[in-house]
């Protein structure tokens, strides 16, 4: 193994199989599905048409329970009951935003909670998901990477997220009504909590699922996967996944970059950008995401924007770069670039003739913008070594 290899090692797998000796569907790939039903009693023959039908009800028309499944046998239903059960993410809590954005707080086995956020604009809908409760990377304008990582996401918890939404939306089809083509959930960006290309396959099955035709079908244009830069992974994506990409590029010198996003220190700016220029799907329609998060006084400056043009030119990559005005959280070792800097900063960009919008904080009041959210999963084990502390429970 070479010494740059990705670290996927940090995985803990959780169990298909649920406390109470069922199996989730959830998650499954079509051919997962298909095997778990004929271990399960589906026979053979008879597994591709149930795997087809059992898939549309559950992606397609968002059903969780196995008696709504009107186009198989009772006795069909009533034993897929007791073998699987369709579970997603529970809801614990629901915050709104002044503007709209809305921020969900779910809970997954183990205890854990991860947070993923909607963002209703005009013309769409984004949904922002985790991949991993916490992360094993450090940036240090992260409020996420001050967390460690508890744990790799499911596909099922990283589809589920998508599903949850919908639910709450109340946006699944209802059977013979007219196709309503305006989403309210139009967009997902893999931009929540966690490294998404540290959990490569789990991302993957999830994105399948949520592209496939027959179920929830939204297109690889309309997903965004943004990584801090596992070389490594590029490529994989590209091949496996198909969908956009984004890069939370963030400084223009390694040594900025390496106090910044430390991933840098093993793969450095070049060996980035080398990756991303052979990006196979990169094309102008589909051009790669610079992520720009404008910290004052660090990586503002009138030289980093032309650096920064200058790393893009010189690899010829179709490019649009994404400047994020950096969200405070409490304790941040940074102050956000004045709206001048910002603009002044996207000026030059945009004079080189490239895109430079600047990215609208969203849901700043509820704690829901980019790099705001982390686990409460470590709050709540905080503030119950405290009770426990207070009453006396260890000395
Ligand atoms: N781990 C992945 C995806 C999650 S972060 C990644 O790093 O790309 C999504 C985006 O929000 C990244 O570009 C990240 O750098 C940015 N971000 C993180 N903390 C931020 C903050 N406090 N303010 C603004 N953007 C932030
Ligand atoms: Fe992890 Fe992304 Fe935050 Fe870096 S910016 S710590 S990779 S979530």
């Amino acid at each position: 193994m070479s010494p740059k290899a990705p670290i996927t090692q940090d995985v803990m797998t959780i169990p298909r199989k649920l406390p109470e000796g069922k199996i989730n569907l959830v998650g499954l790939t079509r051919d997962q599905l298909r095997e778990v039903l004929i271990e399960h009693g589906t026979p053979e023959k008879q597994a591709k048409m149930r795997t087809g039908q059992i898939w549309q009800w559950i992606y397609q028309w968002g059903v969780r329970d196995f008696a709504e499944m009107t186009n198989l046998a009772k006795a069909y239903r009533a034993q897929l009951a007791e073998s699987f059960v369709i579970e997603i993410p529970e809801v614990v809590t629901r915050q709104v935003s002044e503007d709209g954005t809305r921020k969900y707080l779910c809970r997954i086995a183990g205890g854990h909670e991860v947070e993923v956020v909607y963002i209703p604009e005009e013309d769409r809908g984004t949904l922002c998901i985790s991949s991993q409760v916490g992360c094993t990377l450090t940036c240090s304008f992260c409020h996420t990477g001050t967390q460690k990582l508890v744990r790799n996401l499911t596909a099922a918890e990283i589809v589920g997220q998508v599903m949850m939404a919908r639910d709450d939306l109340e946006e699944w089809p209802v059977p013979g009504a007219p196709k309503d083509e305006t989403r309210l959930l139009s967009n997902i960006v893999l931009m929540g909590m966690g490294e998404p290309l540290y959990n490569f396959e789990n991302v993957r099955d999830a994105m399948k699922i949520a592209m496939d035709p027959e179920g929830i079908s939204l297109s690889r244009r309309r997903i965004t996967l943004s990584t801090s830069g596992v070389v490594p992974e590029i490529a994989r994506t590209a091949e496996e996944i198909g969908c956009l990409l984004a890069i939370s590029f963030h400084a223009t010198t390694d040594e900025t970059r390496d106090v910044l996003v430390p991933i840098n220190k093993r793969w450095n700016i070049e060996e980035l950008l080398q990756a991303l220029a052979s990006y196979p799907k990169a094309s102008n329609s589909e051009r790669i995401t610079f992520e720009y998060v404008m910290l004052d006084g660090v990586n503002d400056s009138d030289k980093d924007a032309h650096r920064l043009i200058d790393h893009i030119k010189r690899h010829n990559i179709p490019a649009k770069i994404n400047l994020i005005p950096f969200n405070e959280w409490p304790g941040a070792p940074y102050k956000r670039s004045s709206n001048n800097r910002i603009r002044a900063f996207a000026n030059i960009i945009y004079q080189a003739g490239y895109a430079s919008p600047i990215r609208k904080t969203r849901g700043e009041d509820i704690m829901a913008a980019c790099g705001q959210l982390k686990s409460a999963t470590e709050r709540a084990r905080k503030s119950r070594k405290q009770i426990e502390a207070e009453a006396g429970l260890h000395d």
